[in-house]
């Protein structure tokens, strides 16, 4: 008889769940779409249901329940607080919920600061003490482990590294804070950059690029045109990779990391993105013993089930009000 345990990764878009064993490998998984627009309860629902076609039918039994979620969730009670993507999900105890249905510990956090959690315990920060993760996509998040435990903070909403300022002089952030790394460095800001410098009539072949539709417009396509030359799409990207080059600074002044994991869509601009951060890091940082290893996540698709793993293997010790 083993041990196992379920992980769920809950998204906007899909809810995927998995049967795991404590060294990291996914031995089953499931996947359905969320149909959030369908309220709280049919999500619920849908969860149960993934979580009880993982259940073991041998003689494993299941140690423990792991959930990610996006957006600010209490680690100690399990209530997430809001969740985009996922409306009507406000106060919800879902850790309670799941709890009285399948009656084995469930433990739920933050997507990003979780998928940080996976990259230290099973990907690219395997092995070190502190490290520094972000992930760059249509946003940024991140999470911070600290001499080996995931930095929560004192309400469990630290490492929102997306939203440290950057440029005060810059555009309003979805977040309501001004210049964020976010607004400047993510996926999203890319675009909406090249559009807004497309607008203005800057010359550049991004537009024949997606045959005129903006619409399809993504980082891959403007990492092309930058490969070809392109001025509009070289500028917003040294721009936009500055701003992230900058925020690993202060990252690297804040946390004092042994290595910094960047993940994401846009890492996979790749050495484009290393080199540049690199660089950057290199001319701004306020002493050379900051410098560490930045390097690509390693687990991809498979970050969020992994990092509910990881939460449900070694939840954050409980602590009092
Ligand atoms: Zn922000």
């Amino acid at each position: 008889m083993a041990q196992v345990y379920l992980a769920v990764d809950l998204g906007g878009t899909r809810i995927r769940a998995a049967r795991c064993r404590a060294e990291g490998t996914i031995e089953a998984r499931t996947e359905v779409f969320t149909q959030a627009d369908q309220g709280v309860e049919a999500v619920i629902a849908r969860i149960e249901s993934a979580v009880r076609s993982m259940w073991p039918t041998t003689s494993d039994t299941t140690a423990a329940i792991g959930l990610v979620a996006p957006g600010p969730i209490d680690p100690w009670t399990g209530v997430i607080l809001t969740a985009p993507n996922l409306p009507g999900m406000v106060n919800l105890p879902l850790r309670d919920r799941l709890g009285d249905i399948f009656n084995v510990p469930v433990f739920i956090g933050n997507d990003a600061n979780l998928a940080g959690l996976a990259e230290w315990r099973f990907g690219a920060a395997r092995g070190y003490t502190d490290m520094v993760y972000l992930t760059v996509s249509t946003g940024i998040g991140g999470g911070v482990v600290s001499n080996g435990r995931l930095l929560l903070g004192s309400r469990g909403l630290a490492a929102e590294l997306g939203h440290i300022t950057i440029d005060r002089t810059d555009g309003v952030c979805n977040c309501g804070n001004v210049g964020c790394l976010e607004w400047l460095a993510s996926g999203t800001a890319i675009v909406r950059q090249i559009v807004e410098r497309l607008r203005d009539g800057e010359p550049s072949r991004i537009a024949d690029l997606v045959h005129g539709d903006l619409d399809a417009l993504n980082v891959e396509v403007v990492a092309q045109a930058a490969l070809q030359g392109d001025a509009v799409a070289t500028a917003v990207l040294n721009k936009s990779l500055r701003a992230l080059g900058l925020g690993v600074t202060s990252l690297l002044h804040m946390f004092n990391p042994s290595i910094v994991v960047i993940g994401g869509g846009v890492s996979n601009l790749g050495a484009r993105l290393f080199d540049s951060v690199r660089a950057t890091v290199k001319q701004h940082v306020m002493d050379p013993r900051y410098i560490c290893p930045i390097v690509p996540a390693h687990l991809s698709g498979d970050v969020g089930l992994l990092g509910a793993l990881a939460l449900a293997l070694d939840p954050p010790p409980q602590r009092q009000a």
